[in-house]
């Protein structure tokens, strides 16, 4: 797919003997833009250079930063409105003149008047483009490239004023390159003639040349293209038969995936020249993608480095392969769009392609990437945006016979488009590396458009919507281990359990980060009446953030704040108990947002939002997880799971689901009356603040329900039959008075007592589900049966299946208590993000 279009260097070319000192090298360097910024930078560039010793240095610069941009803005300017680029003409001559006064001081004088005669010449191609009106492409070329040439006189008196011995080299002067379908084309033959000229007058051995410019044919100035000198670089290294070329640059080398768009790529200590083309070719801008060319030919390194850590070893790019993984690098390339051509009548026609090709090549659009289905049903193209509607119009025209003879049905542009690469030679041979890809893509909800592969296997391209390109290169990275998988979490109802889980999740986040590579990122709490967004990811307090300047809850805002982020997976943790909340489940779900949460309106609730619910997961693929509804932290109903998934049937379900009850009952042996062991355990916090809500039995009954509908019940909380604790005197009492009234219970209880243990029984609260029912109530069990023998608050839930028959499979310890019911939300979680891909 990529290729890389320059004819190579002749090996037999006439290289320019250069004198070398014994031992020591010919070195080209090259700073881009980014290096070059102002006259501190020039400073620190010059500083670097002196300090190396090489026999033979050459230094290629860009522009300064921005320059070319703004070159290209004044000239657009001239040719548009007559005389409104005199404001920025006269802005970038301050500039520079400003540089030059500041790099070279008192010997500023010379190179400020050298300057002034180029921005007059300039000035006077800006008037007389304002006269025509127009901005021809050879002026344009003219202009675009001064900027380099200013630079170099920059950098060049800079090292002269130090007592260096430095020529400066105009590539005007000496390249002679051909601009054309492809790319560019050196003429070596020539270029080298021109250059042993011109050495013949410049025998020096430090030597500053302009990137980017050059010559035609034709003797026309012209440029190598956007962000060229890269490629000057390399020209300039085969003509002087360097032994390396340095590309000096703002960041460590080259990065795993652009650093703008994924805060986390790593630097690449090594990549082969293939790589580096594929990654260049597919928009990485740290390199251009012709500069390997002439490297490759003559096997000659490419150094990529940081001018700001002139001390780290930067990318070495060299022929030899180093597959650390399958995937070294990621790329995205944006304004694309998607062509594609589909009909019956093209299955087994011979020549198809071919048509479509010299189609678009006749409308000299170039194809980005091509992928046709073994159906031969379709034949799919991406191409620049710019250039898609004509891509569209020369293939209805190519296809208009079969258009209109129903052969070819339609020909359908899908604009707005990026190409995500995938690249490394390590791919190569080795399965499931685009199963990787589509796998990250499809959990990060990113719809694929188009897919190709090269067969040299060292890239996998999909084109996906741009809206989702931060997304899907972000989830791919994580997806191939480059970088964590990362999660933009939100959480309702920081109450004790929401708290308990909040603080948690903090003290995890960074030995989960370095472990497991899992990034929970909290970015969003919300309580009933406030929430705190944050872009970021909430590091330090989270009580104070949210008693600080938080906004008015506002879920809508909620989730549109988690989901803006780009980042690849999503997640809400519901701690609330609201069924408000819970109605918004399925929502998410749909959205591709993971839902966990110990709230049991869902899992209890009416069947409409629950079955709601369950679709919502399965269609988009997100999960829904609420271990902690029964059982606090106890893996309740992951043991469930695996049962029912490896294939058993749940015949019953029994057990004390209530920590609260279950500690009534083992406390009461009748010496102290019940209403006191009920204050008690309000006095320590072990019941709800209203403890008939503990007594009602209904809570227990909720759990029972969300277990049965686990098992593959249809079960609604109205159908289990429940005794209430709670005298129906005292149901609609305050709590006061409900505490008050308590003692009236205390015969009851006391009765039913004496009767048990005339049976050698005890009371507990149970739950059973059966193939006739579910019930909870109070109930005598004998004293040695194991729901008798617990210890104070315990739950305990015994499964009863076709395989656990004899002897039941049992789940116990503790059930209660913020701490534990956090970790067993936690647990979910973790659970999600292993789903996901996360290595725990
Ligand atoms: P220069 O002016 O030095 O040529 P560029 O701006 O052309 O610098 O290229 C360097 C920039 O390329 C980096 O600052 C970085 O933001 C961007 N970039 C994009 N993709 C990558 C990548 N894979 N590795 C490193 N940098 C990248
Ligand atoms: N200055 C030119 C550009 O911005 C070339 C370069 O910096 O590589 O495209
Ligand atoms: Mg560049």
């Amino acid at each position: 797919m990529s290729s890389v279009a320059a004819s190579a260097p002749p090996s037999a070319q006439p290289a320019v003997s250069v004198a070398s000192r014994a031992g020591v090298a010919t070195v080209v360097h090259k700073f881009g833009g980014t290096s070059v910024a102002d006259a501190e930078r020039y400073r620190h560039v010059a500083q670097l250079l002196l300090a190396r010793d090489e026999a033979m240095q050459v230094t290629v610069v860009s522009a300064m930063k921005g320059v070319t941009d703004a070159l290209i803005g004044v000239a657009t300017l001239a040719a548009e409105d007559g005389s409104a680029w005199r404001e920025h003409w006269h802005a970038l001559r301050a500039r520079h003149r400003g540089a030059a006064v500041a790099l070279l001081g008192e010997h500023a004088g010379a190179t400020v008047e050298w300057l002034d005669q180029r921005f007059d010449q300039l000035a006077e191609v800006l008037g007389a483009l304002a006269v025509i009106g127009g901005l021809p492409t050879e002026v344009l070329d003219r202009v675009q490239g001064m900027g380099e040439v200013y630079s170099a006189q920059l950098l060049g008196k800079y090292l002269q004023t130090l007592g260096e011995d430095c020529a400066v080299l105009d590539a005007r002067d000496v390249l002679v390159i051909e601009r054309g379908e492809l790319g560019v084309d050196v003429d070596w033959v020539r270029s080298a003639e021109r250059l042993a000229q011109w050495r013949l007058q410049h025998p020096q051995s430090r030597i500053v040349a302009t990137g980017f410019v050059a010559r035609d044919r034709q003797d026309r100035i012209t440029t190598l293209g956007r962000n060229g000198s890269d490629y000057s670089g390399a020209i300039f290294a085969a003509l002087f038969n360097a032994d390396e070329l340095h590309i000096w640059t703002d960041v460590d080398g080259v990065l795993s995936a652009d650093p703008r768009v994924v805060p986390e790529a790593v630097q690449l200590e090594a990549l082969s020249y293939d790589e580096a083309c594929e990654l260049a070719y597919f928009g990485a801008k740290v390199v251009h993608p012709q500069t390997m060319s002439p490297a490759i030919e003559r096997g000659l390194p490419i150094i990529i480095r940081n001018t700001f850590h002139p001390d780290h070893p930067g990318t070495r790019i060299t022929a030899e392969r180093t597959a650390s993984g399958p995937i070294k690098g990621l790329t995205l390339s944006p304004d694309l769009a998607v062509i594609n051509l589909e009909g019956t009548g093209l299955i087994g026609v011979p020549g198809t392609a071919e048509r479509v090709f010299a189609a678009l090549r006749n409308a000299h659009v170039s194809v980005v990437m091509i992928s046709q289905g073994s159906s031969e049903h379709s034949i799919c193209c991406v191409v620049k945006q710019a250039e898609a509607v004509r891509a569209r119009e020369s293939l209805l025209q190519a296809f208009a016979h079969e258009l209109s003879l129903g052969q070819v049905q339609r020909v359908q542009l899908t604009d707005n488009v990026s190409v995500l690469a995938a690249v490394g030679d390590g791919m190569a041979g080795q399965p499931g590396v685009a199963a990787r890809l589509f796998e990250s893509l499809g959990r990060a909800q990113v719809n694929i458009l188009a897919i190709a592969q090269g067969s040299s296997e060292r890239n996998i391209s999909v084109a996906v919507d741009s809206r989702h390109a931060t997304k899907a290169l972000r989830a791919a990275h994580a997806g191939f281990w480059l970088s964590p998988q990362t999660f933009s979490v939100g959480v309702i109802g920081p109450g004790n359990v929401g708290a308990a889980l909040l603080d948690q999740l903090q003290a995890a986040q960074v030995q989960l980060l370095g472990r497991a590579n899992v990034d929970l990122r909290l970015r969003a709490v919300a309580s009933r009446s406030r929430m705190v967004l944050d872009e970021r990811g909430l590091k330090g307090d989270w009580r104070a953030a949210l008693s600080g300047p938080a906004q008015p809850s506002d879920l809508e805002a909620f989730t549109e704040h988690l989901l803006s982020a780009h980042l690849p997976h999503a997640l809400i943790i519901d701690c609330s108990g609201s069924a408000d909340v819970a109605d918004r489940y399925a929502g998410w779900l749909a959205a591709g947002i993971h839902v966990v949460t110990p709230n049991k309106q869902a899992g209890a609730g009416p069947l409409e939002r629950y079955h709601a619910i369950r679709e919502a997961a399965a269609g988009s693929g997100a999960r829904f997880r609420y271990e902690a509804t029964v059982g606090a932290g106890l893996p309740v109903i992951t043991t469930l799971r695996d049962l029912v998934d490896t294939g058993d049937e749940v015949l019953a379900i029994d057990g004390i689901f209530s920590g609260t009850l279950a500690w009534l009952f083992n406390k009461y042996d009748g010496q102290v009356p019940f209403s006191d062991l009920v204050s008690q355990a309000r006095g320590m916090g072990y019941t709800e603040p209203d403890p008939r809500d503990d007594l009602s039995g209904v809570d227990v009954a909720r759990k029972l329900v969300i277990l049965a509908r686990e098992a593959g019940r249809e079960l609604s909380l109205e159908q289990v039959r429940v005794e209430s604790l709670v005298p129906e005197a005292l149901r609609q009492a305050s709590v006061e008075d409900f505490m008050a009234g308590l003692p009236q219970i205390d015969a009851v209880f006391a009765e039913r007592l004496a009767v048990a243990r005339t049976e050698g029984a005890v009371l507990r609260y149970v739950a059973r589900l059966t193939p006739d029912g579910a019930e909870v109530g109070l109930v005598a069990l004998p004293a040695a049966h194991a729901f008798a023998n617990l210890r104070l608050t315990d739950n305990v839930v015994q499964f009863t299946t076709r395989r656990y028959c004899d002897n039941p499979l049992v789940v116990q310890g503790p059930g209660a208590g913020p701490e534990v019911t956090a970790a067993g939300v936690f647990a979910d979680v973790l659970r999600v993000a292993v789903g996901e891909g996360a290595r725990l």
